[in-house]
């Protein structure tokens, strides 16, 4: 993955920068030009068998290194440049290669010098947060480069490389993340999540995890200013300032729940082999859609109502909830996080399946009127939800093998 974000040098950084791309280019063309001789060569010496011996004579990335060190010691305007962004660029061209030779690009081709664009490439990435908005990469040579962060942070931070490029006095650079590793458990433990408001999250083995939400202060704050940008005239400064407000909570939301997401997902994909959850694209048409706010009558928000903040907290939710199963599925190996269809799971028994709305005592306790089995009603949602992907997906070890673990590990929580 790349992830390219605007870069912010300081005008004392801009002639390192520039010197750079002209090093990478420098470089990049002196071993182009050199393994298309090389290419010549072996060609001719199809013809020629006394051309000696091929293998020895071989240009390969470690002897174009090599070169370039002689080189260094020649030029002293080379040597003053950085060699970890000359080697890159050395590693570049192979690369260029390699997609030629795999059909995947055209011979690569010279790059011409200019001074209105040019780019190289930063090995051995180093990048800390300033803030929200600001980060610094290290460049070699030319020292910490800021740059403007749009990005999800945990996401630049596992970045191994990257490529600085400007264009007509635009600076840019793309970050090279690694793929997302699988992460495996091994553990051969299962578990089924249900979702919910008093605990985002319950699992079928009796644990309840809270995400981050806006603080009660906050969600009051987010409200009137909602109220308020209602009130406000399109165009105006006071309205602006307004969206400015709203941006900034919406955003500590977003690093909260970002962080959240990512310390919750790593945990659930170390732990468990698989991982049963309800199926939001078939819960959209079980449920009713909530009653969203309406912006052209915001007195229906009373600036305190705990109506206004139910359903605030409800939207924060849904998109903590959307944001977990993203990470989750991509963080586990295929297959082994499990959708299943959310009817009736906070109705239905774990113990003996009986499905009745009355079955629900309250929103923490579940009661079964048929066989009176007792538990904590997200706990048993969540077991409920465990052996739908269970029964579904794995035959042999159906419903009434796996249950029992699990369930009793359950039937000991408490209902709080
Ligand atoms: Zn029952």
């Amino acid at each position: 993955m790349s992830i390219r974000q605007r870069l912010y040098p300081d005008p004392g950084q801009l002639a390192g920068l520039v010197e750079h791309c002209h090093h990478a280019r420098f470089v990049f063309n002196i071993g182009l030009e050199q393994r298309s001789m090389w290419r010549r060569w072996k060609h001719d010496r199809g013809t020629h068998p006394e051309y000696g011996d091929l293998n020895a004579a071989r240009i390969t990335t470690a002897s174009q290194m090599r070169e370039l060190a002689q080189l260094r010691g020649e030029l002293g305007w080379l040597r003053a440049g950085s060699s970890s962004v000359q080697q890159a660029a050395l590693r570049d061209l192979d690369r260029a290669f390699q997609n030629f030779y795999a059909g995947r690009a055209k011979y690569p081709q010279f790059k011409r010098r200019s001074e209105r664009e040019g780019s190289f490439v930063v090995r051995d990435l180093t990048v800390r947060r300033l803030n929200r908005k600001w980060g610094v990469v290290t460049v070699p040579k030319v020292g910490q480069v800021r740059f403007r962060i749009s990005w999800m942070w945990a996401d630049i931070e596992r970045a191994t490389s990257a490529r600085v490029t400007h264009r007509n006095g635009r600076w840019h650079i793309a970050f090279t993340t690694p793929a997302a590793e699988k992460i495996t458990a091994e553990s051969g433990a299962v578990v089924g999540i249900d979702r919910g408001v008093a605990n985002t999250l319950a699992t079928s083995e009796g644990r309840m995890i809270q995400a981050p939400s806006l603080t009660d202060p906050e969600k009051t704050r987010f409200l009137r200013l909602q109220q308020r940008l209602a009130r406000q005239q399109k165009g105006s400064k006071r309205r602006a300032q307004t969206l400015d407000r709203l941006a900034t909570l919406r955003r500590r939301l977003g690093d909260r729940r970002t962080d959240w997401v990512e310390q919750t997902t790593t945990g659930l994909a170390r732990t468990y082999d698989l991982i049963a959850v309800e199926d939001l694209r078939v819960q959209n048409m079980v449920k009713r859609p909530a009653p969203k706010p309406d912006p052209v009558h915001p007195g229906v928000f009373l600036p305190n109502g705990a109506r206004a903040k139910a359903a605030l907290n409800r939207a924060i939710l849904a998109s903590v909830w959307g944001r977990f199963l993203t990470r989750i599925e991509h963080k586990m190996p295929e297959g082994t996080v499990l959708r299943v269809d959310p009817k009736n799971t906070s109705r239905t028994c774990a113990a003996c399946g009986h499905t009745a709305a009355s079955n629900r005592e309250s929103q923490a306790v579940f009661a079964c009127q048929a066989c009176g089995h007792q538990a904590h009603a997200d706990t048993n949602a969540a077991v409920v939800i465990l052996d739908r992907a269970l029964g579904t997906t794995a035959p042999g070890h159906g419903v009434s093998g796996r249950r029992s673990p699990a369930f009793a590990g359950s039937a000991n929580q408490p209902a709080a």
